[in-house]
């Protein structure tokens, strides 16, 4: 099978298992990132976080993203954002393992990666990266640009969508980069994000305070009600506002939110967690 036909089988594979976010990242990509990336980087990902490094038999990465359906973030932190954020990761990670069972079936071995690669919020402490970051991956396949608050963002659904990864042994096309910055230095981010974790000094995108991110994980888990979710609760970029009708954004200022909305949002967030 050609390398192109190959891309249209797993594309169409992709359709299949409703997944709408699909991009394809060469592993050269990580040692050569292309020049119309949008976004520049002080420090680059170090070799041993490349998928060659972790599977030297990869050639390409297939990044695949399911969106967070914006009116459940909306009622974040609860325990609904809680089971949604579980859902999403849980169907990346059957639908990566069904997509890598199905290219090695077909002769290219190829293996899928978690959507969350820890095991608690204690080791994040420590230790604050995985093995693995599918974000730079989705931004190497051409899917968005960073945005201040470190989230992948795309034309489709803002920050609000949540990627894992497969390596495969095929050879296949990377796609574009569109090169577009889609961060509009708002500072909705940085100005709703309750423990300041989100930065604007220096170099774009400023490295966001992963311990007060985590920490404030830490305490919002044991109210069952992790994770915090704001940052992408009031990102204004993404088609998926028109789709739920949610383009103004100040309905996230505590002062303008609507009453039909604080109500629904109050209502949800009084059940099924401690606060
Ligand atoms: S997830 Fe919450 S704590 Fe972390 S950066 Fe976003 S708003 Fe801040
Ligand atoms: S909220 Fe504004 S500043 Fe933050 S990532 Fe989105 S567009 Fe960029």
């Amino acid at each position: 099978m050609t390398n192109k036909n190959l891309k249209k089988e797993i594309i169409r594979k992709c359709r299949e298992l409703q997944i709408p976010l699909v991009g394809f990242a060469p592993v050269d990509r990580w040692e050569n990132p292309p020049e119309e990336l949008p976004n520049k980087f002080n420090e680059w990902i170090p070799e041993e976080f490349w998928p060659q490094s972790i599977f030297p038999e990869a050639k390409t990465v297939i990044v695949i993203g399911l969106p967070v359906q914006l009116p459940i973030v909306e009622t974040a932190p609860s325990i609904y954002y809680h089971e949604l954020y579980n859902t999403v990761n849980a169907a990346l990670d059957a639908k990566a393992y069904e997509i890598s069972n199905f290219l090695t079936s077909k002769g290219y071995p190829s293996i899928y990666l978690p959507r969350d690669g820890y095991g608690d919020i204690e080791v994040l402490l420590e230790k604050p990266l995985t093995f693995f970051s599918h974000r730079h991956a989705a931004y190497l396949a051409g899917l968005g640009s960073f945005g201040l608050s470190n989230v992948l963002l795309t034309l489709e659904y803002g920050p609000r969508v949540r990627f894992t990864s497969i390596f495969t042994t095929a050879e296949i096309e990377g796609d574009p980069i569109k090169g577009e910055d889609l961060c509009t230095r708002c500072l909705a981010c940085y100005n709703h994000c309750p423990v300041n974790a989100v930065k604007r000094e220096g170099e774009f995108p400023p490295p966001v305070d992963k311990i007060s991110c985590a920490l404030r994980s830490k305490e919002l888990r044991k109210e069952c009600r992790s994770p915090c979710g704001i940052c992408i609760k009031v990102c204004p970029v993404g088609e998926d506002r028109k789709v739920w009708g949610r383009e103004d954004v100040s309905i996230y200022d505590e002062n303008k939110t609507p009453h039909k909305y604080r109500r629904a949002w109050e209502h949800v967030r009084r059940y099924g967690s401690k606060k």
